[in-house]
């Protein structure tokens, strides 16, 4: 009887449902569970939901008791489990464990998930003579691959991509099903035989040749310093050689881009290494798998000709993306420049049928594919600074980014109107979507507004409110007034400095914001941009700021950063010292007549402003091709070994006015020395620094959160930490989400939230 028991204990049976949610689709997660339930001898199902992961297991008590203690080890890496929720199942009958096709119910709760970069498995098959995907640029597997570009909609499965369009060969297949394989379940599998192939075009849009012979005339252009575009996989590029001086120019002539950096694309890390400075997390940075494009600091002795960054000690680098770039760069050998292709100030050109013949005839010949690309999404760009990873343009495989942000109502935030990007929550979510753009022109505008149409179908939202920027003349705001949803703002500076709140996991904290960006829509209808703010998730108080000067002609100040020196020369030593400067070569005298006139010289406390102003004062730059340009160089220009600095003085009153005066007097004095301009320019970066290290000194132990796209400056940034170093109170410093106005829409997210969180609150008193 004793034996019989034991026996119908060990046989009896459990079945166990889960429900994993986070990041838990697009990365091979249902294969994996498949293969250690399989191997457990348990029969189920696994399948993709709205929702997350949905899975039944059952068999032995034993064996699914192990299965789930010891599922967390055999999941991929990739996989981010946020909600693990369990219940008893009655047992169904199942003879195996199967993945099973997916359910759409309600609003997404679940990550949608980024697009990777090719892995290094995937490229060895390519490269593998004897392989049957040698030479196949649109290999894939459940590693890596497209994800956000080629979905429909959720949840993430074959049929709702751009893939259900190639239907598997049975060589596919076999991979597909079988749970041995590295392929097994990899919704983008495709081989040459039954996927997406590759042609070229000339710039008339005529078809001259197919897959090899195609990629090798597209070699060959590259190899004569012609222009090459290239379908990749969120959009299209343009690519150089980026040794070719003419190639680069060329380039720069025909896109109409002047002055901006443009990013390069090497064949390893090695390569990145003759051309930059990396340390060990910049080289895993390149590698990984969101494999975005990294800003370094440049080698003055590389190959790379110099118009690549004009003025600057900085490159873009990222490794091959797809398996194409790879083939792409083996035969070239790069350094290749690789940017978005569009005219500049257009969005990304993704759909072959809408390039205008203008685009079309800036390369020399296109290299196409057709697999559909369901969403735009640009390359990423990160920045390692003070050991931390800050993103600079949140896009491919990065975005969209999950917010820690729960609430139950469906809100929309709109972002800026420089460096666009939506946030939303949809009652089940929230996230940061990938960057759009500048919002200057219709067709940006359209942009914007068929990703906000996007996204929101994406993550099943039907109505929602929106928040937008108080700024009356934003392209945001303005379409927002017009919509019949509710609508409500919030302060440019504050978004910043909650959106760094969010970032530390601080929206319950008191916190001293430090906003520091080229300009917002202040309270006072004045123009802010250098502002220390007092803030909660829900209010601030402006305690400090920059002291405030004239900006000569208003927005054309930001293109001409002479005016700016001309105005800071005039309020800290009188405007016959700045008649004096002799930046333009021009008389300034009708000028310094406008600069008191509230009408043409609107007052700015913009810490962007100053770094403009002090740039040309510093380096004699007159004329600014974008916004920050002036700022970039003196950053680049630092001499790090220098530990002087300029006087910023803390002016008593209500706000505090930090005033740089005697710090523009000293410049002058310096200059009169003439005291290198890369001593200057470190002395300049280190008194700021001092100086709001000072100022946050007399909030602690309060925690400090720096926002606004001044804090894109490294230098700054490290200079700032280590000033505060003694200061006795935490400090947040920027990280997935952007700190420019790109992180934007996730501030103001945040602010509405806690607007609702604080009435529920009220309510409940
Ligand atoms: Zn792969
Ligand atoms: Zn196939």
């Amino acid at each position: 009887m004793q034996r019989q028991a034991i026996t119908d204990l060990t046989e009896s049976k459990s079945a166990v449902q889960l429900t994993l949610n986070g990041r838990v689709q697009g990365i091979g997660l249902r294969p994996a569970i498949a293969r250690w339930a399989r191997e457990m001898d348990l029969v189920g199902c696994i399948k993709n939901t709205t929702g997350g992961v949905e899975l039944t297991v059952e068999g032995c008590v034993s064996a699914v008791k192990r299965f789930e203690t010891e599922l967390d080890a055999h999941l991929p890496q990739e996989a981010c489990i946020e909600k693990r929720q369990r219940t008893q199942s009655t047992k169904s009958g199942f003879t195996g464990f199967e993945i099973i096709g997916g359910e759409a119910e309600g609003p997404l709760a679940t990550q949608v998930p980024t697009d990777l970069a090719v892995c290094s498995e995937c490229l060895a098959e390519v490269s593998d003579e004897t392989n049957r995907r040698d030479g196949y640029p649109l290999t894939s597997c459940t590693h890596c691959g497209p994800r956000y570009s080629i979905i429909q909609s959720m949840p993430y499965e074959r049929v709702q991509t751009g893939m259900s369009e190639f239907p598997l060969c049975d060589l596919c297949r076999d991979e597909y099903q079988s749970a041995t394989d590295r392929r097994f379940h990899a919704q983008t599998n495709a081989c040459a035989a039954c996927g997406p192939g590759i042609w070229s075009t000339d710039s008339t849009g005529q078809h001259l040749a197919s897959g090899r012979e195609a990629l090798q005339s597209a070699t060959a252009v590259l190899q004569q310093g012609k222009i090459l575009g290239v379908r990749g996989l969120g959009g299209y590029q343009l690519l150089v050689d980026a040794t070719s001086e003419t190639a680069v120019a060329n380039l720069r002539e025909r896109k109409r881009r002047f002055g901006k950096p443009l990013a390069l694309m090497v064949t390893s890390v090695e390569q990145a290494e003759t051309l930059v400075f990396l340390n060990n997390s910049e080289r895993r940075e390149l590698s990984g798998p969101a494999a975005p494009i990294v800003l370094l600091r440049a080698r003055t002795d590389s190959s790379v000709t110099p118009s690549v960054n004009p003025g600057l000690n900085l490159l873009g680098v990222m490794l091959p993306t797809t398996p194409l770039h790879w083939l792409l760069l083996q035969q070239c050998l790069g350094p290749l420049v690789v940017t978005s292709a569009n005219l500049e100030g257009e969005p990304l050109a993704y759909q072959s049928e809408r390039i205008g013949d203008s685009l079309k005839s800036v390369a020399d010949l296109w290299l196409e594919h057709d697999r559909p690309i369901e969403r735009p999404i640009d390359d990423s760009v990160v920045r390692w600074m003070a050991r931390r990873r800050v993103t600079i343009r949140l896009a491919r495989g990065l975005a969209p980014c999950a917010l820690d942000l729960p609430c139950d109502e469906p809100l929309i935030a709109l972002g800026g109107h420089q460096k666009a990007a939506l946030a939303l929550c949809n009652g089940r979510q929230s996230i940061l979507g990938p960057h759009v753009g500048d919002l200057e022109n219709l067709a940006s505008r359209e942009r914007y507004q068929d990703q906000l149409q996007a996204l929101q179908t994406l993550y099943g939202m039907e109505q929602a409110s929106f928040v937008c920027d108080s700024h009356p003349n934003y392209f945001t705001s303005q379409w927002a007034e017009q919509q019949s949803a509710s609508l409500e703002t919030v302060q440019h500076h504050h978004a910043h400095i909650v959106a760094g709140m969010l970032e530390q996991g601080w929206l319950d904290k008191q916190v001293l914001g430090i906003a520091f960006d080229g300009t917002g829509w202040g309270d006072d209808q004045t123009i802010w941009g250098g502002e220390l703010l007092l803030s909660t998730a829900t209010s601030y108080e402006r305690v400090a700021h920059l002291r405030t000067f004239p900006l000569p002609g208003g927005e054309r100040a930001v293109r001409e950063p002479w005016r700016v020196a001309v105005s800071l020369v005039a309020q800290a030593e009188g405007k016959r010292a700045a008649s004096q400067l002799n930046l333009t070569g021009e008389s300034i005298e009708p000028f310094l007549k406008i600069i008191n006139s509230e009408r043409f010289s609107p007052k700015t406390s913009s810490a962007g402003r100053l770094f403009d102003g002090v740039a040309s004062l510093i380096l004699g730059v007159t004329h600014a091709v974008f916004e920050g340009q002036a700022a970039m160089m003196l950053e680049s220009h630092c001499d790090l070994s220098e530990s002087g600095s300029y006087e910023i003085v803390l002016q008593a009153g209500k706000p505090i006015q930090l005033d740089w005066r005697p710090l523009v007097s000293q410049i002058l004095k310096d200059r009169a020395r003439g005291v290198a301009p890369s001593v200057m320019a470190m002395r300049f970066h280190r008194g700021l620094a001092q100086a709001v290290a000072r100022l946050c000194s007399r909030y602690a132990p309060m925690p400090v959160v720096l926002g606004g796209g001044v804090f894109q400056n490294q230098c700054l940034v490290e200079l700032f930490v280590e000033e505060f170093a003694d200061n006795q109170q935490p400090l947040g410093l920027p990280g997935m989400i952007p700190p420019n106005d790109g992180g934007l829409a996730a501030g103001q997210l945040a602010v509405a939230v806690s607007r609702r969180n604080q009435k529920e609150i009220g309510r409940c008193v």
